[in-house]
């Protein structure tokens, strides 16, 4: 039996060929090892190359890339704590056009004088900056290896290298291995211009598809009598978890930095496994794949990383440090992850480029903005908190976790209490820890604005056509049929998804969902069951195709689940049962705090060890809280001694409900109304409001009759003002105004179906009901609207002229679009004060009504509407009941035959069409329902037409 002790050097290999070609070189096999390490889940291969004892490991099947390197090599340091350092050898892209680099030839990395150990890149800058940017300080391979390779270098200089040579033996030795590793001819060695793609489908060669024209061609002269061949190349390899495939992007980034070779793993390893990377070349990084090349260009890379040992005294090799072993190997992971997170972009500006302007377009409708004016659903997880180092451990670690992350295809389904870092988790899945060998798309539910499945689809789309733009033709066959419609018919942006994930270009594909609990309840069965539908239990065959989703610990989610559960046993991580192992990881963020609570407070380690152990009593602790809590210990001022600190724990919320009861009864009475304004406004927008839009709707009064009463200060004060009457309750991000969570909308919100014990202490506790909100909201948009009917010489003039640095039509996009739809969700009463000024910016011949008329209907021209139709198409009870007291014109006809009628049918207003029907309207027969995709976007309707 083997001893672990007795190997120095670890060779790594990435795929099965260069497996094969390692073992190739051994002088020597040696018995496996009787044990190693439990963590330690390498297969190894031990034997001896001249002098020295060597450990080959090689990745798992189908699981190359950087973090995959980084786990093998960190794994083969548990069992072998001698090695001294790597070699990563195996096959490798070329760049052919800095240096004469032809297949079969071997790049070594090496220090490249001009821009120093850089090994590890990101492409993600190159076209923003155009710069090429190191992404990590990578250590040198050790100078010992460097040694040796300069050694090397100067023989085969004078004497040429004997790699051919070498690799023909090991075939006559073993001819099995001929027809896979032996120099192919030299005519399959085609180098074409950067500008020539691939011209069939990948799995056919160039020989057939490509052709030997020599005006795609770069014609290359034969190598001479005293050229090696293969030749040895040294300089700068470049690593990432992107494969290189597009020969313009390649010749960019070796004009930027002289790059030699592409490969996918060495970045894993760099830092923290000193290594030498040796890569034999197999194709030149471009859409031609030649397989052919596979079996020489290991061996050759081989067969130089045994000459290279060869040159190494073995007691230079014990005299090197041993590699400390990783003790968190998730750091590794992570910024392995980190490196490659924008390692796309490159790419897919150019694919950008290249797609025509139909496909542009139809890509950016998926984006569901168009003005700048929504919030993106890329803002919706940028704002959610990053991780704090150490959390999230229970769920890294899971057993079901690790094992989703091994399978190729399924879902994955994680429930957790709130507050407990769900969505914190996910951001960290999507940012830094999924591999990037997969496409990760992502969507995170938000409860009012962001809750339905046709946005998620939009978003989903967006992303993966983005990142594979190649598969834009599955959206462009729908695009064609539905025009801008598809964004509006789920069933259609569902196909699309469906048909796209399946394609064979959009390899491995990992779909994150957040917050399932925060959409649509009517949307939701409908969401599981076209998730069921990708992965059919009667298929084995589930593509590649991975979901992570995250919801709270609800029975009528969770038992959506349960046909999934047949196919997929592990599906669920139940984060309530990981409680104590979540109480742990919030701990560990309480002495966080603690620490830098202790700096800015200047608490000594008595007070700091008293609070620390008082905050970690606290049962129930969730992250959320934390949060608060230690907001608050901020907030007050109190006495650094044992005894003034126990009097603030009495103080200390002990819940979030609490938390937030505090935080908004810091507002005094006078500043109350505004708050519960501002809070009214947040429940009920469609879309989270700007600050500016902010600004001007709170600062509409009941008094108010034009631009000219709008009290504004600026911006700037106004976040400030905003931050003091709500404190932490409400998060500002980008300029825009949320609520900091999902709990603190539940805390407010009352629901009128079940009115709750409120408790007498928490006064904010469900004190607004939805269509208070809506109320409030309505009748902010309704008088903003009629200020247009006042005069209009307005002080806010957009430039400023009038000296008033304030926007003033801030609020007018947002009231335009929406204040139907507040008014009718607010139920208003007949005789409500706000119903007269609704009439006003109803009726047609108003100056208000040209104005918001316009933008709601963007690019219709129909003119001749009248109020009473207005009223009818939003469904505006109290407003029709007004305008047909008053007499207003049951009949009226727009050009294309439409009533007041036909407008409260299709907007199924059943009361209003029940009160026109009494009050004599007539059914027209003759009008026909000519609603056409694109009179419904007319019409402003988003309904689903599944
Ligand atoms: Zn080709």
């Amino acid at each position: 039996m083997s001893d672990p002790n007795d190997y120095t050097v670890g060779w790594i290999c990435a795929i099965d060929t260069e497996y094969v070609a390692a073992q190739e070189f051994l002088d020597e096999e040696h018995p496996r090892l009787a044990s190693q390490d439990p963590n330690d889940n390498n297969i190894y291969t031990l034997g001896r190359v001249g002098q020295h004892n060597v450990v080959i490991a090689c990745l798992p099947h189908w699981n190359y890339g950087l973090v995959s390197a980084a786990n093998v090599a960190s794994d083969m340091l548990r069992t072998f704590t001698n090695v001294r350092f790597g070699l990563m050898v195996g096959v490798g892209g070329g760049v052919p056009t800095k240096q004469d680099i032809r297949l079969g030839d071997v790049v070594v990395s090496s220090l490249d004088y001009a821009n120093g150990a850089v090994y590890q890149y990101d492409f993600g800058q190159t076209v923003q900056d155009k710069a090429f940017r190191a992404t990590g300080h990578l250590d040198a391979p050790p100078l010992l290896l460097q040694a040796a390779v300069q050694d090397l270098k100067t023989t085969y200089r004078r004497h040429g290298n004997q790699i051919d040579k070498a690799i023909a033996a090991v075939l006559e030795r073993n001819p099995r291995l001929e027809e896979e590793y032996r120099r192919p001819d030299p005519i399959t060695d085609r180098l074409y211009k950067n500008t020539f793609t691939h011209a069939g489908p990948s799995h056919q060669s160039c020989t057939s598809v490509c052709g030997d024209d020599e005006s795609t061609l770069i014609i290359r002269d034969a190598r001479q009598k005293y050229d090696d061949n293969p030749k040895v190349h040294y300089g700068l390899i470049a690593s990432s978890n992107q494969l290189m495939k597009d020969a313009l992007v390649r010749d960019r980034l070796a004009e930027e930095k002289g790059v030699l070779c592409f490969e996918m793993e060495a970045a894993g390893l760099m830092n923290h496994f000193k290594c030498l990377v040796i890569r034999g070349i197999c194709d030149y990084s471009d859409s031609h794949k030649n397989e052919a090349w596979k079996g020489y260009a290991a061996m050759a890379a081989a067969a130089y990383a045994k000459d290279l040992l060869g040159r190494i005294a073995p007691s230079r090799v014990e005299a090197e440090e041993k590699i400390r072993v990783l003790s968190r190997i998730y750091e590794v992971v992570e910024k392995a992850q980190d490196i490659a997170k924008q390692g796309l972009q490159t790419q897919i500006d150019f694919a950008r480029e290249r797609m025509s302007e139909k496909e542009n377009m139809c890509l950016q409708l998926f984006f569901l903005t168009t003005d700048g004016k929504d919030a993106t659903y890329e803002s919706y997880k940028d704002r959610v908190e990053e991780r704090v180092d150490g959390t999230c451990m229970w769920f890294l670690e899971h057993e079901n976790f690790q094992k989703w992350l091994k399978q190729e295809s399924g879902p994955l389904l994680v429930s957790a209490d709130p507050g407990c870092g769900k969505s914190v988790l996910a951001k960290y899945l999507i940012d830094h820890y999924l591999p990037r060998s997969a496409t990760i798309c992502y969507y995170f539910f938000k409860d009012q604005d962001q809750n339905t499945v046709r946005q998620a689809l939009c978003a989903l789309l967006h992303q993966l056509l983005t990142k594979k733009p190649s598969l834009i033709e599955h959206a462009i066959s729908q695009y064609d049929k539905k025009g801008k419609g598809l964004i509006n018919s789920t069933k259609s942006l569902w196909e699309v998804l469906q048909i796209a994930v399946k394609d064979p270009q959009a390899g491995p594909i990992i779909i994150v969902l957040d917050a399932l609990d925060e959409c649509a309840q009517s949307e939701f069965e409908d969401l599981i069951r076209n998730i069921e539908r990708q992965f059919p239990s009667d298929h084995f065959d589930h593509g590649k195709l991975k979901y992570i989703l995250t919801c709270r610990p609800y029975d009528q989610i969770v038992s959506e689940f349960s046909n999934l559960l047949h196919s997929f046993p592990n599906i669920r991580i139940p984060g309530e049962e990981e409680s104590e192992t979540i109480s742990q990881e919030v701990n560990h963020v309480i002495t966080c705090r603690i620490n830098q609570l202790s700096t800015t407070k200047r608490l000594n380690s008595d007070i700091k060890s008293h609070l620390e152990k008082r905050l970690q009593e606290t049962s129930h602790r969730t992250y959320l809280w934390v949060h608060l809590v230690f907001d608050y210990l901020e907030g007050v001022d109190f006495k650094k001694t044992l005894k003034g600190l126990e009097s603030t724990m009495t103080t200390l919320p002990k819940s979030v409900n609490e938390a937030y009861e505090k935080i908004l009864n810091k507002s005094n009475d006078k500043e109350r109304r505004m708050v519960r304004k501002v809070l009214s406004v947040i429940l009920a927008a469609s879309r989270p409001l700007t600050l500016s839009e902010m600004n001007v709707a709170v600062n509409i009064e009941d008094t108010s009759e034009s631009f000219r009463d709008l009290d504004l200060e600026d911006e700037e004060d106004f976040e400030r003002r905003l931050r003091s009457w709500c404190g932490l309750f409400v998060l500002i991000h980008h300029r825009r105004v949320y609520f900091l969570h999902q709990t603190a909308r539940e805390f407010l919100l009352a629901d009128l179906a079940s009115p709750t014990t409120v408790s007498p202490e928490l006064h904010w506790h469900h004190s607004i009901t939805a269509q208070d909100a809506h109320a409030v909201l309505a009748e902010l948009c309704v008088r903003y609207l009629n200020f247009f009917n006042s005069d209009t010489t307005l002080p806010t003039d957009a430039n400023g002229a009038a000296g008033h640095p304030v926007d003033g039509h801030a609020f007018l996009d947002y009231s335009a679009k929406n204040w139907g739809a507040h008014f009718r969700e607010a139920s208003i009463i007949d005789d409500a004060a706000i119903v007269p000024p609704t009439t006003k910016i109803c009726n047609p011949d108003s100056k208000s009504y040209s104005t918001w008329f316009t933008i709601y209907w963007e690019m219709t021209h129909t003119k001749c509407f009248t109020d009473l139709m207005v009223a009818s198409h939003f469904g505006l009870n109290a407003v029709v009941k007004q305008l047909l007291e008053n007499g207003a014109e049951l009949e009226a006809k727009d050009e294309t035959g439409r009533t007041p009628l036909v407008e409260a049918i299709e907007g199924q207003h059943v009361a209003i069409v029940k009160r026109l029907l009494e009050t004599g309207a007539k059914v027209d027969y003759h009008y026909q329902r000519r609603v056409s995709e694109s009179d419904r976007r007319r019409m402003g309707d988003n309904k689903d037409d599944s």
